[in-house]
């Protein structure tokens, strides 16, 4: 089969799971699926559509009350069905385009918003192919995940699945099998931390945090890492290390090297190495992003989650905290706190690190990929 999948770069979450289910696709069925992926928004849709990424990046980080608003009402105000009526003239073209290019016989979603359009296009066109949307938004995904025409909804919790069925996805077309989480932190290389560590050109002794904000580098790093050195200096915390993932925000990476560079502050850009850096660490603090939540599970790595985008994250917290596998501290001297109290405690930790482990759902995209092939192979 042609496999596409339909993605885009809002964030860094449906990369991540465009990747890993590419990887389950050429891991478990070698040869046999042909597996493409597209960035519809900035690859294929038209003006104004292409700022759709840049545009979620700046409302999501600097207008938290605006996307909250934009998260309550999108498709409530105007139905999706309609936006995607009036647009149709407008994108009919673009959606030809893409499925002349790379024919598929089977469509992916791994990103909401657009499933009103892409059916209306299949209907209209008579092409009958099926369609499967991975849902990687843990526990309040938006309605616009879903689409009563959906031949297979995966979704990664069973919170998830009570708002696929809201949105009148059928039940016998909803599995809850986890979010899948690229290989590298599945079947991970068995070393101890101290190798990790060493492999990343770390102090090997000295405890690791690791300080991340999403593929787009969001939240109050920069007050995180001020207060944290400021911390470190006075001997008011263990002594540690820290290691700054800015992902796609080079302006934070560029303060901070200036600034931190050689506080033993390592400050990285966006990295593909994320296991790795998971790994070395002893603890992570991050935004609640599903991705790296599910990354750090799999990886036995204890979270404090540092802040939440409103809407699609804003249950992540609880999430974490059910799950046992980690805090929720929203200042940057909170988290400090958090930090302080924890690298004193190595059984608090070794006791967050067992419960993220039981968090993980290692298996969740071979079990997709699978039903994929059963069902449609
Ligand atoms: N990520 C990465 N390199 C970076 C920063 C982030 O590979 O430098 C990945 C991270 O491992 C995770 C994803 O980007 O898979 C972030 O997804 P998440 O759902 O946590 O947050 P989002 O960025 O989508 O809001």
């Amino acid at each position: 089969m042609r496999i596409l999948i339909l993605m885009s770069d809002i964030g860094g979450g449906h990369r991540s799971c465009t990747l890993a289910l590419q990887q389950e696709f050429a891991h478990w069925f070698p040869g046999v699926h042909e597996v493409f992926s597209v960035d519809v928004f900035k690859q294929f849709a038209p003006w104004p559509l292409n700022y759709v990424p840049p545009a979620y990046k700046y409302i999501a980080n600097r207008l938290p009350g605006f996307w909250q608003w934009v998260f309550s009402n999108y498709g409530s105000l105007i139905t999706e069905e309609q936006m995607a009526t009036w647009l149709a003239g407008y994108l009919e073209p673009y959606f030809e385009l893409l499925f002349d290019r790379m024919r598929p016989d089977l469509l992916v979603t791994v990103n909401p918003l657009l499933h009103p359009t892409v059916f209306r296009h299949l209907r209209a066109t008579g092409r009958n192919l099926p369609v499967v949307s991975v849902v990687s938004d843990l526990v309040t995904p938006h309605g616009s995940w879903f689409h009563s025409e959906l031949d297979l909804c995966c979704v990664p919790t069973v919170q998830a699945a009570v708002a696929a069925r809201r949105y009148r996805v059928s039940e016998r077309n909803v599995r809850v099998y986890g979010l899948p989480v690229r290989r590298q932190f599945v079947d991970v290389e068995v070393r101890e931390r101290r190798a990790w560590k060493q492999l990343l050109d770390m102090e090997e002794q000295l405890p690791l945090v690791l300080i991340i904000g999403g593929g787009e580098g969001f939240g109050t790093i920069a007050a995180l890492v001020e207060q944290l050195v400021a911390s470190r200096r006075r001997k008011a915390m263990p002594d540690c290390q820290v290691a700054v993932i800015c992902g796609r925000n080079k302006a934070l990476a560029r303060r901070l090297s200036q600034s931190f560079g050689t506080e033993q502050v390592r400050v990285l850009g966006f990295v593909t190495d994320m296991h790795a850096w998971m790994a070395a660490s002893d603890c992570a603090v991050t935004k609640a992003g599903p991705g790296t939540i599910m990354e750090a599970a799999a990886m036995g790595l204890p979270v404090i989650l540092s802040g939440f985008v409103p809407g699609q994250e804003a249950e992540n917290p609880a999430f974490v905290i059910r799950h046992g596998m980690g805090t929720y501290a929203p200042s940057p001297a909170s988290q400090v706190s958090v930090l302080t109290e924890w690298l004193s405690d190595e059984r608090k930790l070794g006791r967050f690190s067992d419960a993220a482990r039981a968090t993980a759902c290692a298996r969740a995209g071979q079990s997709i990929v699978e039903e994929v092939d059963r069902l449609f192979g």
